[in-house]
């Protein structure tokens, strides 16, 4: 029987898409939208041809996208491999999603922990439930295995430098 969790069955899928993008050299983030167990949309992160093609950008495109049958009632969750960057975290706030999964923590650009103390009243009355660290050493894996084999000038020069020590489990200045 298998006694996962919900919410690890869920971030299984995730990562499930992360594997994807590493297969395809691309820094391995998945994302799934669901509604309970049942799972509404899973995108990940795609070749970098714009700054926007993040997993959960593209997961939001293909669910939302001219889609005004979801409600905050609904109780979707977003499971993401990677804690959602200042893009994405501000449109999950914009949409009807309730709660936040995600499994590893990045501390370099992070913003699931951000305070909404001083944004304007839509954002001051709309929690958001967040749970941080579900199938985080699978994530991690992940994380590892590309930073050791990406071309991407970015991470190799030592971009993201807090990411990329916690990726190693090391401690650095961020
Ligand atoms: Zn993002």
């Amino acid at each position: 029987m298998d006694r996962r969790t919900n919410d690890e069955l869920m971030m299984a899928e995730a990562l499930a898409e992360a594997a994807g993008a590493l297969e395809t050299c691309v820094f391995p983030v998945g994302a799934v939208l669901a509604r309970g167990t049942q799972v509404l949309g899973r995108a990940r992160k795609t070749m970098a041809s714009n700054h926007l093609s993040h997993a959960e950008m593209n997961l939001f495109h293909r669910v939302f996208m001219g889609d005004y049958r979801f409600a905050r009632a609904d109780g979707l969750t977003l499971y993401t491999t990677l804690e959602p960057c200042v893009m994405c975290f501000g449109t999950l706030l914009h949409l009807p999603i309730t709660r936040l999964v995600f499994a590893m923590e990045d501390a370099y650009g992070g913003c699931a922990s951000v305070t909404l103390t001083g944004a304007p009243p839509r954002h001051q009355h709309r929690p958001l439930e967040i749970i941080g660290g579900v199938c985080r050493s699978e994530a991690q894996a992940l994380f590892a295995t590309f930073l050791d084999t990406t071309a991407e000038p970015f991470w190799r020069e030592g971009g993201a430098p807090s990411f990329q020590a916690a990726v190693r489990g090391e401690a650095a200045d961020p």
